[in-house]
This record gives structure tokens, C-alpha cells and sequence, in this order.
């Protein structure tokens, strides 16, 4: 084994967020194993690494229990578009929860580290602005969104009490909108749809008036920071915002990607979804102090590689 080497599991590894994870892993020089269900995962994600002895791929759904031994569990696996988690609402709930308590019941049989990607969407439609790690939310818990939200904070609990009542190490990192390439085109969010849009020159569809705020991650940004994360010393639980603090209009968005992909396509307002969140920034002092990280990607710069994914993407078709 090479010196450092850790055997890392990551669940949802097939996703948007798992195949960059396990890229950056496997470049690390990890033994990684990638769980997933392909659901809204795809092989095509990973299979650049295939050929890689550091590489394993297991098809399994994590609402059932996982037998494996590996030092440290990045758990990942959930939807995370509004169209694909509100497609089985039930499922989605399961995921979180059964996934939660499957991931750390392994975690305490083989004693392994633990990182929860958790969400900003625990915060859900945030009457405190930005949002801090100590605000408590204001979320529905019977709507649309719900599965999702609540499924997310009821997973952040059994990490908190796995911690107390069994003495895990578990890490919670509360990620705020992030995008880059490898999302899906279909999956409904608002990068994703718009870059697609715009490169088909179709009417962009901004739900609600636009005027509605997201803070945008690049994808690089969040990878570094989930190592910084899992690297800390024990006693640091999180939870911790990670995201791009950098705040924009749904409607200041839309210009941008309509600019940069030079695109002749127009706006056609949609209703707002339910409970859509107005606003959401995140406070991240804590990430930058304790693990000296602060994203470095503008998202002018973001989008323009996200654009030539989805370019490459669109012509493959
Ligand atoms: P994604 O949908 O691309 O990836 C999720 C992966 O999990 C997919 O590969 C999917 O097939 C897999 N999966 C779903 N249910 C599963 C199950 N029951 N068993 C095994 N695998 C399953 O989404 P993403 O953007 O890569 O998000 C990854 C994680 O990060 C999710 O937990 C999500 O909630 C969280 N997150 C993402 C964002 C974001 O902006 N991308 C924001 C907040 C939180
Ligand atoms: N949105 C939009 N048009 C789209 C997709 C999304 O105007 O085609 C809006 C959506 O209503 C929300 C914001 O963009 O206000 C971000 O949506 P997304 O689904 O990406 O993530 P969310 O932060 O809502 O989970």
C-alpha cells in the first residue's frame, strides 16, 4: 500500500458531485470504491476512471445496509434537483434517512470517518440573510420540498447522535448551489436548463419574476473543500457552509448565460414552484477559518466551462 493510501467509499459516486470526488480522489492516490443505484447517476460519469486499479464500481442502493471496509465515507447519494427528488418523494426520504442510518451503522462497525453531504436547503426559505451556520431554518415540513429538506436535517440529527451516543467522527458539510460540467441535462436546475436553452437557442424559463437569489459554487471550489473537511481533527463536527458567497438574481443569470453563449434566445416567465426559496447566501466565515478556504472561481469563469461542456454534450447527441 502506498504510504497515506486510505480505502474512501463515496455513495452517489456516479453523480455530479461523486464522479469529480472520486476523479480527485483517484488522482490522490486513494483506494476508492463508488456506490450508487443510477438513479440520476450515470456510468458514463466514471467511466474514464474504469481503467484505473484504484477504481471500484458497485451498483447497490443505499436504503439497504452496505457490508465493506473502507477508513473514510463521503455519503452523497440523494437526488439533489427539485424535478428528480420530488419524482419519488418517498424514495427520496429513504434515501436520506435509511441511507443515513445504513451509512453510519457501517461506519461504527468498521470505524470509519464520515462526511454527510448535507444541504443548504435546511435552512429552507431563510428568514435570516445570509445564513449562518447557527440559524435553525424556516421549512415546510408537509410540502413539495420536503422530502428533500427534511430528509436532509433528519440525517444531519442521526449524525449528531451517532456522534454523541457513539463516539463516530462525523463531518456535515451544508452545501449551497453548486454547478459545473457532469450535471445533467435534463435534471431541471437552473444552470443546467438555462446553458441547454440558451445553446439551442430556445425561450429561457425563469420561474417566478427572477428576481429571486442563489449564491452559484463551482464544482472545483467544492471538491477542495470536502477534502479540507474530511482532513480535519476529530473534535471539528461541522456543520459548515460550503459554498460561494457571491449572490445573484435568477434574472442576472439568465443575461449571463444568454451573453456568453452569444445565444438568441429570449426569457419567458413560468410560475414560481412551491416553496422556492427568495434568497439564499451563505455566511461561510467558519469555512474560511477553519479550513482557510474561500472559493476562487467567479462564476463568469464557472460558467464558461460549464458552457463548453454542455456544448460538447448538445453535439454528441
Ligand atoms: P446527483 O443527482 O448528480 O448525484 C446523486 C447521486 O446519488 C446519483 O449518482 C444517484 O444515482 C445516486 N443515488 C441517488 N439515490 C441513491 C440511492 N438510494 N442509493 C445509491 N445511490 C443513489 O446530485 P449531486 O448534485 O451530485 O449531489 C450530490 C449530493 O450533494 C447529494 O446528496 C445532494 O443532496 C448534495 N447537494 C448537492 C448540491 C448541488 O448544488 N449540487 C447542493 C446541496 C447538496
Ligand atoms: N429556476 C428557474 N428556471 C429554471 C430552473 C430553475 O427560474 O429553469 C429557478 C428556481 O425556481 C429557483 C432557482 O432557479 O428559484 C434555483 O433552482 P434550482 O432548481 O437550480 O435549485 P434550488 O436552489 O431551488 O434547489
Amino acid at each position: 500500500m502506498i504510504f497515506n493510501q486510505k480505502r474512501v467509499l463515496v455513495t452517489g459516486g456516479a453523480g455530479f458531485l461523486g464522479s469529480h470526488l472520486c476523479e480527485r480522489l483517484v488522482k490522490d492516490r486513494h483506494d476508492v470504491l463508488c456506490v450508487d443505484n443510477f438513479f440520476t447517476g450515470t456510468k458514463k460519469n466514471i467511466s474514464h476512471l474504469l481503467s484505473n486499479p484504484g477504481f471500484e464500481i458497485m451498483r447497490h442502493d443505499i436504503t439497504f445496509p452496505l457490508y465493506v471496509e473502507v477508513d473514510e465515507i463521503y455519503n452523497l447519494a440523494c437526488p439533489a434537483s427539485p424535478v428528480h427528488y420530488q419524482f419519488d418523494p418517498v424514495q427520496t426520504t429513504k434515501t436520506s434517512v435509511h441511507g443515513a442510518i445504513n451509512v453510519l451503522g457501517l461506519a461504527k462497525r468498521i470505524k470509519a470517518k464520515v462526511f454527510q453531504a448535507s444541504t443548504s436547503e435546511v435552512y429552507g426559505n431563510p428568514a435570516i440573510h445570509p445564513q449562518p451556520e447557527t440559524y435553525w431554518g424556516n421549512v415546510n415540513p408537509i410540502g413539495h420540498r420536503s422530502c428533500y429538506d427534511e430528509g436532509k436535517r433528519c440525517a444531519e440529527t442521526l449524525f449528531f447522535d451517532y456522534y454523541r451516543q457513539h463516539k463516530l467522527r462525523i463531518k456535515v458539510g451544508r452545501i449551497f448551489n453548486t454547478y459545473g460540467p457532469r450535471m445533467h441535462p435534463n435534471d431541471g436546475r437552473v444552470v443546467s436548463n438555462f446553458i441547454v436553452q440558451a445553446l439551442q437557442n430556445n425561450p429561457i424559463t425563469v420561474y417566478g419574476d427572477g428576481n429571486q437569489t442563489r449564491s452559484f459554487c463551482y464544482v472545483d471550489d467544492l471538491i477542495e473543500v470536502f477534502i479540507r473537511i474530511m482532513d480535519t481533527p476529530d473534535d471539528f463536527t461541522g456543520p459548515v457552509n460550503i459554498g460561494n458567497p457571491e449572490e445573484f438574481t435568477i434574472n442576472e443569470l439568465a443575461e449571463m448565460i444568454i451573453n456568453l453563449t452569444k445565444s438568441n434566445s429570449t426569457i419567458k416567465y413560468e410560475p414560481l414552484p412551491f416553496d422556492d426559496p427568495l434568497q439564499r447566501k451563505p455566511d461561510i466565515t467558519l469555512a474560511k477559518k477553519t479550513l482557510h478556504w474561500n472559493p476562487k472561481t467567479t462564476l463568469q469563469e464557472g460558467l464558461i466551462n460549464t458552457i463548453e461542456y454542455f456544448r460538447g454534450r448538445i453535439s454528441g447527441y
